[in-house]
């Protein structure tokens, strides 16, 4: 074998044992007495196995951060929620959505996005050439805020979540970034908007405007229920999409 190639291998192996550290080295040892290329054909292989390990371990942290959450009573909607909703959709989604609050629907079933303004935010998903199930939906506060929370079965019985509210339970919202790992997060709606980026102006100046977030592209635009209210919104929603789009294709913005 030439040195070349020897070094190329070995460079490849560094990558490997620093990006995929749960094969040992013994497993990748064996690789550098291999001829190029079968060296190369296994890394694939290894490659292709650690992103399903990855994913199961996104799962699997998911599902122990949705265990704390179900018990959580960290702020006063603890108290009054049915369900907490914790979110739905890929552990490896590269776009994610992250709504204000669940309402009434959300409360009784325990997942987000699912009454009218879900049907239509699903509606904008697929438009965009994707699922509920290759994204992820969440939202900032995992307890429905009510007005009166003596009464759960209550219709209208929806408010936003306070600043307090959405500053107690945003750590869980970072936890679910930090193990998804999303390329872009879009808030529905200005209370969303304001609890990541603490901004002054009303959603109509900042929406479409490419913002941040702990390092991860952000994207601002109307809540799905403001559409339904004002279907005058929605071609600006769809501009705002279209961004994301191009974004999600080129990593350009
Ligand atoms: S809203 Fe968040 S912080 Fe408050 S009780 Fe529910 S899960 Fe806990």
């Amino acid at each position: 074998m030439k040195q070349s190639e020897y070094l190329k291998i070995l460079n490849l192996v560094k990558i490997s044992l620093k990006e995929y550290s749960d094969w040992g080295e013994n497993e990748i040892y064996k690789y550098l007495v291999a001829d190029t290329k079968a060296s190369k054909s296994i890394l694939q292989a290894t490659k292709q196995k650690t992103f399903s390990t990855e994913i199961l371990y996104s799962k699997e942290e998911l599902g122990k951060l949705r265990e704390e959450i179900n018990s959580c009573k960290k702020c006063p909607l603890g108290e009054s929620r049915l369900n907490a909703v914790f979110g739905v959709g890929s552990p490896s989604a590269d776009l994610i959505f992250v709504g204000e609050g669940p309402g009434y629907d959300e409360d009784h079933k325990g997942e987000p996005f699912i009454g009218k303004a879900g049907h239509l935010l699903t509606k904008i998903i697929e438009a965009m050439g994707q699922t509920r199930e290759t994204v992820y939906i969440a939202n900032i506060v995992k307890c429905h805020p009510m007005i009166d929370p003596s009464n759960s079965e209550k219709r209208a019985n929806d408010r936003p979540p306070t600043p307090e509210e959405m500053s107690v339970c945003r750590n869980y919202l970072d936890m679910q970034l930090e193990i998804i790992k999303p390329k872009i997060i879009v808030t529905l709606g200005a209370s969303s908007t304001k609890g990541l980026l603490n901004n002054k102006e009303p959603i109509s100046q900042i929406r479409g405007l490419v913002k941040e977030y702990k390092g991860i592209k952000l994207m601002p635009t109307y809540h799905p229920a403001a559409l339904l209210r004002n279907p005058n919104l929605k071609k600006f929603v769809w501009e705002d999409m279209k961004k994301v789009m191009h974004f999600l294709d080129t990593r350009e913005i």
